[in-house]
């Protein structure tokens, strides 16, 4: 796969981050009420490859909150720590072609039927708060931080205490867990460190980083030891490829073809296998939960850059 040399590729990504900035479709997210205090005029956009080398367009200093992007780190240190049988019983692989939020139809085994929606998501917290107990928080976010590439990651905490005031809706689908079983802990510990690892905040180059070492073996972008062993990656990146769009997910992989995941906050993640790791963020979003300008840049990179993973060389 011939891959284009630096400048070549900044060239492309301007141009791309250009256009995209046209756009201005979507409202900020209100219903976890601090998230609708962001400037909406906010746009950045970083591309991270092999090497290291990262091209930045825009305001990538701004730090947001990971959101549903942290359901593909939970999920990641699910797989590292659990086999899959005990895993499956908990949450499926199945995509929803339903609302990230959608109040749970679980699927014939009665369980979630994928990691990347919230109830799916919330299953998986349950899991790993059985398997660390007290230390659960600091374990996941660690782990975290260590396929994000960093030493220590921070927690939005006026976000976090403001989703965890208004998620009703969360709650409800947590109960219903409870209900079927399928959480061993209590809701509210479940929900608290469910919100904390929404509430993660990051930058664009955290997610083209991270989307690079998931797009690289597991191993961090220009040299390192791999965070995750290869079983886990394959299945991690089967999930976010088909369910991590939500009710888009189908016509994500028709038209961009590589797996990524959106957030409430308007991060984007991208993770192309061999060759780069996208991050965008722009905070208004559509009625799906993604940004346009996002889904723009992406599907834009996917066609300039021939990144479909079922493309013609
Ligand atoms: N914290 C959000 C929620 O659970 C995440 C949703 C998203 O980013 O799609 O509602």
């Amino acid at each position: 796969m011939n891959q284009l040399s630096l400048p070549s590729l900044k060239t492309v990504v301007d141009e791309v981050f250009r256009e995209a900035g046209a756009i201005d479709a979507g409202n900020v997210t209100t219903y976890i009420p601090e998230l609708a205090r962001v400037d909406p005029a906010l746009f950045a956009l970083s591309v991270c490859d092999a090497s290291g080398a990262m091209i930045d367009c825009g305001d990538t200093r701004h730090s947001f909150t990971l959101q549903s992007i942290s359901k593909v780190l939970g999920y990641a240190c699910v797989l590292e720590c659990f086999d899959d049988e005990t895993i499956m019983r908990h949450v499926g692989v199945e995509p929803t072609g339903e609302d990230f939020d959608s109040i749970i139809k679980l699927d014939r085994h009665k369980r979630p039927f994928n990691p990347m929606v919230n109830a799916g998501a919330i299953a998986v917290t349950d899991l790993l708060l059985t398997r660390f107990g007290a230390e659960a928080a600091e374990r996941s976010l660690d782990f975290f931080a260590r396929l994000i590439g960093k030493e220590k990651l921070s927690v939005d905490e006026a976000v976090l205490a403001s989703e965890q005031r208004t998620s009703e809706r969360n709650r409800a689908i947590a109960h219903l867990l409870r209900n079927f079983k399928i959480l061993e802990n209590p809701v509210e510990d479940v929900l608290a460190l469910y919100f904390r690892h929404c509430a993660v905040e990051v930058t664009t180059c955290d997610l083209a980083r991270l989307g690079m070492t998931l797009a690289n073996g597991g191993c961090p972008p220009g040299g390192g030891d791999p965070v995750l062993c290869p079983e886990t990656l394959r299945k991690l990146l089967s999930v976010t490829l088909t369910c991590g769009m939500y009710n888009y997910a189908g016509q994500w992989v028709f038209e961009v073809g590589f797996p990524a995941k959106s957030g409430v906050s308007g991060g984007l993640l991208g993770i192309v296998p061999g060759r780069y790791g996208i991050g965008v963020f722009s905070p208004r979003v559509d009625e799906k939960g993604s940004s346009p300008r996002g889904v723009r840049v992406q599907k834009r990179l996917s066609a300039k850059l021939n990144l479909h993973m079922f493309a013609p060389d």
